[in-house]
């Protein structure tokens, strides 16, 4: 199969050959011809499967048929969860459609408004958008909705997780209903499944994932630490397997800060990236990374979805997430179109309970290692599959929850009596959890 195949013309061609794209991959196989045909589609994309080209490659096809960059008028819009995918999506379609005449601009919150107006007036043929910054330049007439052809949600389930629904059923009830629509989400969850019951009528629905990609090719361990001794064990590994890259995932913005301070007193380089920092400095860091000239980013969940980084070898959980999903999309920045990668998670006894969510979700036990120097105190107990904590949502799918794991040597030391015992509802945070929903705005009237 190739490119040329999928109905696609020269201009767009030449620009994947450029990038080196030889063969589509299965989803893009999939679903560029019925997107070209016009169909509705939602379609269960693995992260790094290449959904980016899938409605992109469609969108520009079509557009380049128009009269293109009418005044404040769109003519297609893609919602995404984070300013950074806003960005990334927005620059992929840029290097997509080198060779047509069509524009496309990123608008996202926390910087100025102006520029964005500006580019709008000037003429935008499609705008990659976070809800909030959407909603208002909406209600400030700064952008029009009635030429839309085509609607692209983006990491459907993220942004409900996010908590953008309204915001999300708001917009799409401005939208021409004469439209096309196409929903991406790594899981269609009954959440996403409803939203797209309601907002995308007649949907061929996709799920490449399961049928043919098969799993990431990523190795995953953990190490079993004190949480007190879990940056000296970081310095530790960095030094001893001469890391020369990794993506460290942490929970809250505080604990980013103290971490990066904490590695250098070690000797060690890093950078951070939360909601809580200036949206040019998270685009300047998040740059460096990609070019390899910061090699340690320590990034709360904002960096978990859609974030392309060529070759990243290693994504370290500095602790685990909540819920279980935020763990697939974390390692799932390693690993990417094809390539092999690893991700390492340092658990204390305080990730126990998202570790046993966590495995549940990946229905076998994480490969667990000990480091010589830092055996834990507090031993942390191995989850047992069906196990579910107190007050932790059920499983919002019909998987065999008493599965065997994979690794029996683990498993050999599991204990339900230690899992019964647990008491708290919650996952324990010592400081907030950076929820990264950061585009959001106050409520403010609709549609006036
Ligand atoms: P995405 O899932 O859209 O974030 O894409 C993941 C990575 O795969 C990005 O680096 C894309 O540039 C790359 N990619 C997407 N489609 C192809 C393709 N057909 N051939 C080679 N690389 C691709």
């Amino acid at each position: 199969m190739s490119f040329s195949n999928l109905g696609l013309s020269d201009p767009i061609l030449t620009s994947l050959a450029e990038l080196g794209y030889s063969a589509p991959t299965p989803i893009q196989a999939e679903a560029i011809p019925l997107a070209l045909k016009g169909k509705n589609l939602i379609a269960a994309a693995q992260t790094g499967s290449g959904k980016t080209a899938t409605f992109a490659l469609p969108m520009l096809e079509m557009l380049a048929r128009g009269e293109t960059q009418r005044k404040k008028r769109i003519r297609a819009l893609i919602l995404t969860p984070t300013r950074e995918l806003a960005v990334q999506v927005c620059n992929s379609i840029e290097a997509y459609g080198k060779y047509l005449n069509l524009k496309a601009l990123a608008v996202y919150g926390g910087v100025d408004y102006e520029p964005q107006k500006q580019a709008l007036i000037e003429g935008i043929d499609i705008v990659v958008a976070t809800p909030g910054r959407l909603r208002d330049l909406y209600t400030q007439r700064s952008i029009h909705f009635d030429e839309i052809e085509m609607l692209v949600l983006d990491e459907a389930d993220r942004m409900l997780d996010m908590g953008f629904i309204e915001d999300i059923t708001k917009i799409i009830d401005t939208l021409p209903v004469d439209r096309q629509n196409l929903l991406f989400s790594a899981t269609l969850s009954r959440q996403v499944r409803e939203l797209a019951k309601e907002t995308i009528p007649n949907a061929i629905q996709l799920s490449v994932t399961k049928k043919s990609e098969g799993k990431p090719n990523i190795d995953q361990w953990l190490v079993t630490v004190d949480k007190d001794k879990k940056s000296a064990l970081l310095s530790h590994l960095i030094k001893e397997n001469s890391w020369q890259q990794a993506l460290i995932f942490i929970e809250t913005k505080h604990g980013a800060a103290k971490l990066v301070t904490q590695l250098e007193k070690r000797g060690i380089q890093a950078e951070c990236i939360h909601s809580g920092r200036a949206q040019a400095i998270r685009e300047q860091i998040l740059a460096d990374f990609k070019s390899g000239k910061i090699q340690f980013l320590i990034s709360t969940g904002i960096s978990a979805r859609g974030i392309d980084i060529d070759e990243l070898p290693l994504v370290i959980n500095y602790d685990l997430p909540y819920p279980a999903d935020e763990y697939v999309h974390r390692i799932g920045r390693t690993g990417r179109a094809g390539a092999a990668g690893e991700a390492i998670s340092l658990v204390s006894k305080d990730d126990f309970k998202n570790l046993c969510m966590i495995e549940r979700r990946l229905d076998h036990l994480i490969e667990r290692k000990v480091v010589a120097g830092f055996e834990p105190r507090k031993e942390v107990p191995v989850s047992v599959l069906n196990f579910v904590p107190k007050n932790m949502p059920a499983r919002d799918d019909s998987k065999d929850s008493r599965a065997k794991p994979k690794d029996k040597r683990v498993a050999s030391k599991s204990s339900a009596s230690t899992h019964g015992s647990s008491r708290s509802s919650t996952p324990k945070q010592t400081d907030k959890k950076d929820s990264s929903a950061d585009n959001k705005l106050p409520f403010n009237p609709w549609g006036r």
